[in-house]
This record gives C-alpha cells, structure tokens and sequence, in this order.
C-alpha cells in the first residue's frame, strides 16, 4: 500500500525525522491559509499523488509570495498530472501540500528496501539526488552506495557513517546524517513497510540533513497492525478494479494487453501470461481466483476483467487439484450467463474431473473454445484475438 507525501511526513515526523514544515490542503481557500499561518518568505506548493516525478510534470511550484501560492494552488489542484509513473493518462490532483521552502546546499538519494537474496535490509544511497534513480543507475551505477543491515542487529553508527562519507556528506554534518539515518532504519522497521525512498535528501546552508520527498510503501501482509496506516489508504490513486478484486478475495493486477487470464494459482497465472507472451500477444491482467475458487468468484472475475475495455478475448486456466474441473466449468458457464459474454473465450483444464468438466462446457451451448495443452489454449487464443 503506497500513501501521500504529506502522510510520509507526518509519520517520519512521529519518529523525529527531520521534514520541512507544512500541511495537506484541499482547496485554494486552504492553500492559503495554510502557507500564511507557515508564513514566508518561500513556500513551495506540492500535487500530491501517488506517483513521483511530479516536479518534471509540473506538479511541484516555488511560490515566492501568497498570491503565487494561490495562483499555483489554482493550477495545480485538479489538474491532469501526467510523470513517468502515471502512465499518459496521468493522475487527478486531489491533494496539495504546501511546505516552506528550503534552502537547499546539496540534494543526495536515500533508499531502504527488503532485500530478498541476502535476507537483509538494502540501505542505499548517492550524491545524485533529486533525479530518478533509475536514471543514476543506469548512467552512473558506481555512484550507488549500498549497505546491508542485519535486522536483529539493526543499523549501527559504523555502517552509517560510511554511508553518509561515500555520497560525500561534508564531515561537519556527518553526526547529524548518522542520525537521520537511524531514525529512518526505525520508520522503515516499525511500520512494516517495503520501501522507503527519500529523493531528495537535502543539505540545507545550515548542515542540517532534511527529508524533502518521502515515499513509502507498505507490506500488505502486515499492514493489518498498522491501522493508523490503513487509514491513511487513498483509493482515488488506485485501480477500481483491483479494489473491486480486493473486495472478493480474488488477486487481480490490471496490465496493459488485450488478453484476460482467469487461472487458479499465482505460478500457474504467471506461466499462463508467458506462453501468451510467448506466442506473441500481451496479457490484460494478472488474475488468481485461489483456491476455493467457487462460482460467485468466478462470475465476479469475468466481471471485473471484463471492466477493462481493452479485453478482446479470455483465456481460462485451471489446473483441478482440490477444486474439481467440474465446479469451475459450472462457474464459468453461470459467468458466461450472467455476463452475457460478447468475447471469444478459451478454456483449458486439467485435472480432478476434468473429462466430466470438459462434457459441462460442451453441453452448454456456449461458443466456448476448448483447449487441451498450454500451447494449444495460447494458439487458440491468439488466433481468436485476431
Ligand atoms: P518529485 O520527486 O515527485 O518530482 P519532489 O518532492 O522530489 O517531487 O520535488 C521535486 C524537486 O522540487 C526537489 O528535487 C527539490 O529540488 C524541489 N523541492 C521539493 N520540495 C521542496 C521544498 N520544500 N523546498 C525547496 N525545494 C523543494
Ligand atoms: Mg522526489
């Protein structure tokens, strides 16, 4: 779960990090009277989505007086915020933050992630911040400092401050990054989260180290103990049909081809979309109906997929272990009602009943196209597609 980066803030500041001062606002009138009750002189005023590069789109304004404040506050709330992260659509501005300006020195990168392969804690930083770092890493990797942190022993002050000295931190304000560090090692443990990333890091002309961008997400499994957390949940930036899957327990991923995929089980979905992949079309989402995969939540898939426009055909995938072939295929054929399916639709299955499941869908009288391998259900869906 991602949040705002005036949610960021407000819980970095519950842990005594170091952010600029500001407030959420809602409206112009809010704009406003949030930036006179900060005062001035500098005031810097913030879309807020959840998606970075805001500021090469647009989204993030110096404003120099209180008319400038409400003449940006104006411009950018409901705007059509399009960055690298949104995709061309972009993203409705719903949200603003207005902050005091700070006096920026030097903008540096920090990132904390779960790192999988070593089981650690990734800690990573650069001297080049405030660009993507996708973009460092790809033109300057060597400008990448990483440590790893054991969690049971947490980060200590030897490993922070050779972190702070690579990214070329000056040694005056070294004690106080060692610090900033720590603090954001204990945000990024006590909540649970996945990600922290604060880009930029900034230096301010008083050796003061000040989180200027804060983003965070959050490990779903977890976040059932952090119900401060979950309340910061913004379902405007999210998908409405993965909320609507959420809803049914089923675990759908929007994506961007033209191919819907219902199958049982997260590997058999992933190897589902590579072979479609593979023979040369793209999928239109990620689709698990799990388990106990019983007919209401079989109709609520085709009900969702079939919310995505971009849908032209449907590829079913099911692989019948506990969950018998024949319950799916009067799943599907009661989906197929309900939904008045206007799609070609491709079922493969295997397993538990599959031959009186395979007779179901026969006897139907839908125009159901039965396939029989992985390879012959991605063919026949290909050249339904076509
Ligand atoms: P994004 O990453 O989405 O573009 P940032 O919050 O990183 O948004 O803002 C982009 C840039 O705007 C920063 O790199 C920084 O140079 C400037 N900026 C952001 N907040 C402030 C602030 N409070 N004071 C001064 N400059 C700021
Ligand atoms: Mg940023």
């Amino acid at each position: 779960m991602k949040i705002h980066e005036y949610q960021a803030k407000e819980l970095l500041r519950k842990f005594d990090v170091t952010v600029p001062q500001g407030m959420a606002a809602f409206s112009v009138d809010e704009a406003v009277k949030v930036a006179k009750k900060l005062g001035g002189p500098v005031w810097v005023v913030k879309a807020q989505i959840h998606a970075g590069g805001r500021g090469k789109g647009g989204g993030v304004k110096i404003a120099k007086s209180i008319e400038e404040v409400q003449k940006y506050a104006s411009e950018i709330l409901g705007m059509q915020l399009v960055t690298h992260q949104t995709g061309s659509d972009g993203q409705k501005v719903r949200r603003l933050l207005i902050e005091e300006g700070a006096d920026i020195q030097k903008e540096y990168y920090l990132g904390i992630v779960t790192d999988r392969s070593s089981q650690k804690i990734c800690m990573m930083a650069s001297s080049e911040g405030g660009m993507e770092i996708e973009e460092v890493a790809n033109k300057f990797p060597e400008k990448i400092v990483k440590i790893f942190i054991d969690p049971i022993n947490g980060l200590n002050d030897k490993d922070a401050e050779y972190l702070a000295k690579s990214i070329g931190i000056p040694n005056t304000s070294l004690e106080n990054a060692i610090k900033e560090f720590k603090k954001l090692y204990k945000t990024y443990w006590d909540t649970d989260a996945s990600l922290v990333e604060i880009n930029p890091l900034i230096l301010d002309s008083k050796g003061k180290i000040i989180a200027l961008d804060a983003k965070f997400n959050f490990d779903a499994n977890a976040i059932f103990r952090h119900k401060d957390i979950l309340e910061y949940r913004d379902l405007d930036e999210e998908n409405s049909a993965e909320i609507e899957a959420s809803k049914f327990d089923l675990a759908y991923i929007q994506l961007d081809g033209n191919i819907g995929c219902l199958v049982n089980g997260a590997g058999l979905a992933m190897a589902t979309m590579d072979t479609i992949k593979l023979f040369g079309c793209e999928p239109a989402n990620f689709l698990d109906v799990g388990g106990g995969a019983t007919a209401e939540k079989v109709t609520e898939a085709f009900k969702i997929m079939l919310k995505n426009k971009s849908v032209k055909a449907i590829l079913v995938n099911i692989f019948g272990g506990i969950m018998r072939c024949d319950v799916i295929a009067e799943g599907i054929i009661s989906a197929c009602k309900a939904v008045n399916l206007q799609v070609p639709l491709v079922v493969r299955m295997k397993g538990t009943n599959e031959e009186l499941g395979k007779k179901m869908l026969a006897d139907s009288g839908l125009p159901i196209i039965s396939a029989d391998t992985m390879a012959d259900a991605a063919n026949k869906i290909v050249t339904a597609t076509k």
